[in-house]
């Protein structure tokens, strides 16, 4: 190799980034901090709004270390540093109601509820990055500020904190979820849809009761759930462009208790998912109409209430083209993940500031890291979380430059 070129790959190399501040040396300084901060709150784990330890711990680590903090409920928005730009990382805190079955030494400690989602691995990542971005303030050419939110898993803690000021003055934001369907310490960047928009919706159909013998009396609203089902599946298949993506699942039914007794009701619920707002109309507007006709068809009373609880987590092309390049320079290693029709709350977020949301390979065969989140046996590759902490602060040095 001529030697200019030999110069011109060494100043290309991570290695002449490392002679001054380089985010991956400083997370991997870190990396055993990273995995006891996770352990601990793995031990620990706190469903939805009710996240008082997890988020004292990170409160008294960032005041520690000189951030600003501004409480909102069990969430925390703590800055540090001032310019003309604001980067925005958001991690969150919250378990699940699930029974752990994994034998490990960090096990949950509190029966029936688990960090089955990795939001522990979340937070002790990007408790790892603040620690790094305080002890290295003056590289950063602006603010920073970290979002330790509650509630994603349906609670949309993500609007808590928006409403609670999260989003004000901020440029850009980016987050992170580990991710089972990618290979161990691959970041996953995606532009455009990444998750689905998601609904529920529950109704009943009311007819009259009566004898099971003597049908003719009474006015039976079983043979019309199991049409309003059936129906429901054509909504996909058949109203929906067949380029575009839906689901509508009915995930619980109930009737009756007899085997003697029709029922006066019908109960039934369940969930919808889809990329396009349009989509998300035409499924909502179909399941109405079905109902409806169904009631009609079959001479009975109809309720049905659909909400929309979380739209799509749609990641801004510039924004992903922008983590590509970060990761790029830096070394680590990314890859393309594929949408998933699963939810997250970080589409609040999204849909007001630029940003992306990012997935972090911790998929291990060998270490039988396999079970897919929300598995009582979920469990993440610990060795690779300081590459998202390393991530979360190169996004944020080389945003602010
Ligand atoms: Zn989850
Ligand atoms: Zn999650």
């Amino acid at each position: 190799m001529p030697i200019e070129r030999l110069i011109f790959s060494l100043l290309q190399s991570p290695l002449v980034v490392s002679m001054t501040f380089n985010p991956v040396f400083e997370a991997e300084k870190i990396k055993d901090l990273i995995i006891s901060w996770r352990r601990d709150f793995h031990m620990y784990p706190e469903l939805k709004y009710e996240e008082e330890r997890t988020s004292k711990i990170v409160e008294e680590h960032l005041r520690e270390w000189g951030y600003s903090i501004k409480r909102v409920g069990t969430g925390i928005i703590a800055d540090i540093g001032d310019g003309e730009k604001t980067i925005a990382l958001r991690a969150d805190m919250d378990a699940l109601p699930i029974q752990e079955e994994n034998d490990v030494p960090y096990k949950s400690r509190i029966p029936g509820k688990m960090h089955a989602c990795g939001h522990d691995a979340h937070t002790a990542m990007l408790l790892g990055a603040g620690k790094i971005i305080a002890e290295h303030a003056e590289e950063f050419n602006g603010r920073v500020r970290l979002i330790f939110q509650p509630a994603e898993e349906g609670g949309n803690g993500a609007v808590k904190m928006i409403e609670g000021g999260a989003l004000e003055g901020v440029n850009a934001i980016f987050g992170f979820h580990v991710w089972m369907d990618l290979p161990s310490g691959v970041i996953g960047i995606r532009e455009g849809p990444f998750l689905a928009g998601a609904g529920i919706f529950s109704g009943k159909l009311v007819g009259k009761g009566g004898h099971g013998a003597a049908p003719h009396e009474a006015r039976d609203p079983l043979p019309a759930l199991a049409e309003l089902i059936l129906a429901y599946q054509t909504i996909v298949s058949r109203n929906v462009d067949p380029i575009e993506t839906g689901v509508v699942s009915v995930t619980s039914v109930h009737a009756g208790t007899a085997f003697n007794v029709i029922p006066e009701k019908a109960e039934f619920k369940g969930t919808f998912r889809f990329f396009k707002g349009e989509v998300g109309e035409l499924i909502k507007r179909r399941m109405d109409e079905i109902a409806r006709g169904v009631a009609i068809a079959h001479n009975l009373e109809y309720e049905l209430s659909i909400d929309e609880l979380t739209p799509p987590t749609i990641n801004d092309p510039e924004m992903a083209g922008f983590a590509r390049k970060v990761a790029e320079k830096y070394g680590l290693k990314y890859g393309e993940v594929p949408p998933t029709m699963g939810a997250e709350d970080f589409s609040f977020y999204l849909q007001r500031v630029p940003g992306a949301f990012l997935a972090l390979g911790i998929r291990n065969e060998e270490k039988g890291i396999i079970y897919p989140h929300h598995h009582p046996k979920f469990d993440v590759d610990e060795d690779v979380l300081h590459l998202g902490t390393a991530m979360e602060v190169a996004l944020a040095l080389e945003f602010l430059r």
